[in-house]
């Protein structure tokens, strides 16, 4: 009789231990997604997805994102919420889009000088020369929302993981429209009015354009713009333009001003004023 429990005990526990490791392998196998995510995280937006899942946010507005009490980005940005958790503006903004400015150049005899997004920078010591690398990362949904990092490091890539941090933590809205004389379009392609910024020698003058004009501006003020969803500027610049971290945040400066500025409830109407994102418009 022992000998006959024992069997059926065996037995048993074979079954048991074959639906253990089929459990096991599962975990197993989730375990290694999870790993995977892990490892190539620039690599797709699955992973990202994984990434947010796994995310356990510490401050305040963070947990009421977490838990779908905050919906809206304008909702943090309208009542002057901090944002100090990158994953935030990730979690709200589904389709964001990242991209460097080139700040540097390549050194060197030949064929030396194209343009590079890591500014290398040397320090003198009695060692010998110390390198610094910065970046500049830009933020958006080519719809409304924008966003301006700056990253300083020894290596490349902490200064790259800085830049986009911080670019994803100074998002702000832009209001478009159409201030444009020549254009009688009531459509939000263009900017509603010229506005100006300043950063040390640079000023850049943003000026509403017709339709189908495109971005008359230098090629990296281009790329900020077009993020930001303007899609017709006209644009004068004054000063060291060649520095391009005070042009990308003069340009930054004048595209605050947007907001900023005071408006007449008359004018929303005439030049199509619209803050922030625009829902496709009905036919
Ligand atoms: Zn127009």
């Amino acid at each position: 009789m022992k000998k006959k429990k024992e069997k059926t005990g065996k037995i048993i526990d074979e079954k048991a231990k074959e639906g253990k490791s089929m459990a096991d392998k599962n975990k197993m196998r989730k375990f290694n997604k999870k790993r995977s995510g892990k490892r190539s995280r620039f690599s797709g937006k699955k992973d990202e997805k994984n990434m947010l899942e796994g995310w356990s946010p510490k401050t305040e507005t963070g947990k009421k994102v977490k838990t779908l009490e905050i919906k809206d980005l304008d909702y943090i940005l309208d009542n002057g919420f901090s944002v100090l958790e990158p994953e935030i503006v990730d979690f709200l903004i589904t389709d964001l889009e990242q991209d460097l400015i080139s700040l540097g150049q390549v050194k060197g005899k030949f064929g030396g000088g194209a343009r590079i997004s890591f500014r290398r920078t040397q320090k003198k010591t009695q060692e010998g020369n110390k390198l610094k690398f910065s970046c500049m990362a830009i933020v958006g949904n080519r719809n409304g929302y924008i966003g301006l990092g700056f990253g300083k490091a020894k290596e490349t890539v902490p200064a790259r993981d800085k830049a986009f941090r911080k670019a994803r933590l100074n998002i702000f809205k832009i209001s478009r429209g159409c201030g444009s004389w020549k254009c009688n379009c009531k459509t939000p392609h263009s900017i509603p009015f010229a506005v100006e910024g300043k950063e040390g020698s640079v000023r850049i003058k943003l000026m509403p354009a017709p339709k189908g004009t495109g971005l008359v501006v230098e090629k990296e003020c281009a790329k900020i713009l077009g993020m930001a969803g303007i899609k017709d500027v006209w644009s004068h610049t004054e000063g060291q333009t060649k520095n391009k971290v005070n042009l990308m945040y003069a340009c930054e400066k004048a595209l605050k001003k947007l907001i900023s500025t005071k408006i007449k409830a008359q004018d929303i109407d005439t030049l199509t004023i619209t803050e922030g994102k625009i829902t496709e418009v009905k036919k």
